[in-house]
């Protein structure tokens, strides 16, 4: 297992930009797992620990696109119909066994390999069979419907990289290499924890001053969407002492420690005291919004095996945000994932807005289209706890940190959800 430095949190400034923020994620952050050897059926999701790098040709041999007829294409006349007799049969799974020989037609399927001497395959809506022969239209050129070896991966080439989020297309293409099982990174082990003296149980009675705990439903569904195996800890009381014995306890069993709640500035917020206890806590305070202050920090920092924690912010819509843009690359650099940027796609702004520089923004937006035009409205309500704001958009409208203002009709980034809360 790679060790995280004792510092690998750190930074000097007072107020961390979104770029900054993981720019220091990449340098510092290493992959803590080890690989493993995984079937293809369960390497769904499940983050690539080599390169694959093909042993041989995708397709293995060149094949025919189309039912037809396989011939040379020097033996058709360009002006009128060829007639050529058709001397063998190649199906998928049965080539044809010998050389084709010039001024001779073979009767080909799709997926059979191209006879040798063949380079066009002319299909049979185009051509009329009758008594061993077969009537060929004049105009098809040179190497039609002929799928080329390799045309999908040329051997020795790397057809998945390494840090790759499989995909079920990516075990199609390993199975096409022969793959029954991929060297994949084990996955993390989390433990996820809420914090607040007002937060209860679902499913329980709610006495008065109390909330629902928001946040480690959420938060369980993203680490799961993430590969993370949670263990779900609980909501943990507004108490330095006990948080403290928690996270420790937690720091024995986990790769990383996932907290929301209790890490602001206010005499109520303990998971900071608790990291300062157990280990080092480094604070960030990012430059976006909404978004509050993140800690990050080790657990038994400078040990063998120092544990990570993440302090999202109590506040859902925060803890959501902060998660999409912090603790998922921070998660998949842990886990050994390439940290590959979400896709962001341009659309236009229906709406006014002003802003402060130097911060970024993310507001949540619905799209809307007209036309050839997609156009992106506000979620009218922007507090940091109105959960529904995310449940009822379908996305962020990113404001970086240089603008101040949006009139409708400016050109914005926009983040789909699907990108990050997947
Ligand atoms: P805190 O970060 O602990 O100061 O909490 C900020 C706000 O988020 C407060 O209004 C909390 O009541 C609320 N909050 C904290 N944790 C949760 C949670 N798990 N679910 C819903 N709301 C929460
Ligand atoms: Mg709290």
């Amino acid at each position: 297992m790679a060790q995280l430095s004792d510092d690998c949190f750190a930074f000097g400034g007072a107020l961390l930009g979104v770029d900054a923020a993981l720019a220091l994620i990449r340098e510092r952050v290493v992959p803590v797992v080890e690989a493993e050897t995984a079937p293809l059926a369960a390497a769904s999701g499940r983050i690539l620990a080599r390169d694959l790098v093909a042993g041989f040709d995708v397709p293995p041999h060149p094949n025919s696109a189309v039912d037809g007829f396989a011939v040379t294409h020097a033996d058709l006349l360009p002006d009128r119909e060829t007639v050529l007799p058709v001397t063998g049969r190649a199906a998928a799974g049965h080539p044809l066994g010998q050389a084709m020989r010039r001024g001779e037609a073979v009767r080909i399927f799709t997926g059979a390999p191209m006879p040798d001497g063949a380079d066009t395959v002319m299909m049979q809506e185009d051509c009329v069979f009758e008594d061993g022969r077969v009537r060929l239209k004049p105009g098809i050129k040179l190497g039609a419907n002929r799928r080329h070896a390799g045309e999908d991966v040329v051997k020795g080439s790397v057809a998945l990289p390494a840090g790759r989020r499989l995909k079920p297309a990516d075990l199609g293409l390993a199975a096409a290499l022969g793959c029954d099982t991929l060297p994949v990174f084990r996955p993390l082990r989390a433990a996820l924890l809420s914090t607040g003296d007002e937060v209860c149980e679902p499913g329980t009675i709610l006495a008065a001053g109390k909330i629902y705990d928001a946040n480690r439903a959420m938060l369980a569904a993203l680490l799961h969407g993430l590969g993370v195996v949670v263990d779900d800890l609980g909501i943990r009381p507004d108490r330095a002492a006990a948080l403290a014995d928690t996270l420790a306890a937690a720091s024995e069993e986990h790769d990383l420690i996932v907290t929301s709640g209790g890490v602001s500035t206010g005499e109520e917020d303990h998971v900071r005291a608790a990291i300062e206890k157990l280990g080092r806590l480094d604070f960030w305070r990012l430059a976006i919004k909404p978004g509050r202050p993140v800690a990050l920090g080790q657990i038994k920092a400078g040990q063998v095996r120092g544990v990570p924690l993440i302090g999202l912010p109590g506040n859902p819509v925060a803890a959501a945000l902060t998660f999409a843009i912090l603790a998922r690359p921070l998660i998949l650099r842990l886990a050994g994932a390439a940290m590959a940027p979400p896709l962001t796609f341009p659309v236009q702004a229906g709406f006014a807005y002003r802003k402060k520089a130097g911060r970024r923004e993310y507001l949540r937006a619905s799209l809307v289209r007209d036309g050839a035009a997609v156009t992106a409205q506000k979620y009218p309500k922007d507090g940091a706890g109105i959960l529904s704001s995310i449940v009822q958009s379908d996305g962020f409208v990113i404001l970086d940190e240089s603008v101040t203002g949006l009139t409708p009709g400016d050109t914005v980034d926009f983040l789909p959800f699907s990108e990050v809360f997947a």
